[in-house]
């Protein structure tokens, strides 16, 4: 093996043959073990079928699917991790077209209300000109408050 010095300044060590294209991460200057290569579980998608990976990101687990020319809408499933089990796909909160008007640019605003998780109900409005205009404002009541606006990444 050799070692290489990468584009970011790191190292990483590749196979002295060329036509071996085996790579292994540098680990204090010796190869270090091969990443851990995702093995699917047993659990399906619930799209295509095809059994779901899990992962973690930050320490939360959750689960996965890559089979985008299996899935419909082209792209990959996520699942939220339901005690060891992939849970129920997250809802997107149905958008409700108001007689209110965004004040930054005149534009509709869109109604999205929801429950917390400390159950508290919300009530938020989205400016329809997104992503041009971010504007969004915090409601109640099926009105909007525009002295509260909301700070969203829509
Ligand atoms: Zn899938
Ligand atoms: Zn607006």
């Amino acid at each position: 093996m050799r070692r290489i010095k990468d584009k970011n300044g790191g190292f990483f060590w590749a196979c002295s043959d060329p036509d071996c294209h085996s790579f292994l991460p540098d680990a204090d200057g010796k190869p270090g073990a091969p990443r851990e290569k995702a093995v699917p579980s047993e659990f399906p998608c619930p799209v295509c079928g095809k059994p779901l990976y899990r992962k973690e990101k930050d320490g939360a687990p959750y689960w996965a699917c890559f089979n985008r020319e299996g899935h419909a809408n082209g792209e990959n499933v996520f699942l939220p991790d339901d005690n060891g089990k992939p849970g129920k796909p997250k809802q997107r909160a149905p958008r409700i077209v108001t007689e209110f008007v965004c004040p930054d640019c005149g534009k509709p605003l869109l109604l999205k209300n929801g429950t917390s998780k400390t159950g508290k109900a919300w009530e938020r409005f989205d400016c329809s000109g997104f992503p041009t205009c971010k504007s969004s404002f915090w409601g109640g009541n099926g009105k909007p408050n525009f002295d509260k606006r909301a700070k969203t990444s829509r």
